[in-house]
């Protein structure tokens, strides 16, 4: 994390931030204004198309704003040049659809995102198979994605999250896919993941009692914070 810049309490500073697609036709982001504590446990709700995915993206530096500013982990990320690096370091993402490789392994899924550190090579495999193990999928380091349960991949996607030790998640409807008792599960490993680990969650939800479990909830309305 880069202190110097970062606010004292506040790990992601948002004004105004505004993202258009279709030559500016599309404001999928209208003007946000967000500021999430460090270790707090947000929850992000809205209609479909209300800019929630822009809007981690956004955070993510999967993609860039036009216009605003937006700080993250002391990161100005409408400055900055090289997003992988601060990606690897500050991030870790959790997607509706796992998105797992399907031609390599568990293991090799959750190594794959230590390539961009450097971390040796023995190292990021004992480092993935050691947090597989406590996710309970020690039996399935060999094996590959489709091989496994639903439950299972969304474990894996998790392992492969939180293998560098980011300092924010962004989870997009990590439940999404799954069947209510699957996903409590995954809530429940996510639940406890920030309690113990003290990491800055942001996850996106269309389940009111899934917003609930979250420390606060906020609503993004027409690609602004209602
Ligand atoms: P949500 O996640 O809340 O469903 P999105 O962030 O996916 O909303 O989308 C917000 C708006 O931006 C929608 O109108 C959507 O169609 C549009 N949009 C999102 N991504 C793109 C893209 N890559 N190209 C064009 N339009 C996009």
């Amino acid at each position: 994390m880069n202190d110097e810049t970062m606010d004292n309490k506040n790990i992601i500073i948002i004004q105004d931030l505004k993202k258009r697609y279709d030559d500016g036709k599309t404001a999928a982001l209208d003007g946000v204004d967000l500021k999430i504590r460090k270790g707090e446990f947000v929850s992000l709700m809205g209609p479909s198309g209300s800019g929630k995915t822009t809007l981690l993206n956004m955070i993510g530096a999967l993609d860039r704003a036009e216009e605003g500013n937006i700080t993250v982990a002391g990161h100005d990320l409408m400055e900055k040049k090289d997003f992988s690096s601060f990606r690897s370091k500050e991030i870790g993402f959790i997607f509706q659809f796992h998105n797992l490789i399907p031609n390599l392994t568990v293991s090799e899924n959750v190594q794959i995102t230590m390539l961009e550190t450097e971390v040796p090579h023995e190292k990021m495999v004992q480092r993935a198979n050691k947090l597989l193990e406590s996710l309970n999928l020690g039996n399935k380091i060999n094996q590959v994605p489709t091989k496994l349960s639903g439950g299972e991949r969304q474990r894996v996607a998790i392992a492969r999250a939180l293998v560098n030790h980011p300092s924010i998640i962004l989870a997009d409807e990590p439940t999404g896919s799954l069947d209510s008792k699957t996903g409590d599960i995954i809530l429940d490993i996510l639940r406890e993941i920030h309690h113990k680990e003290n990491v800055t969650l942001l996850l996106v939800t269309h389940e009111p009692y899934v917003a609930d479990m979250a420390e606060r909830k906020i609503n993004l309305m027409d690609g602004k914070i209602s």
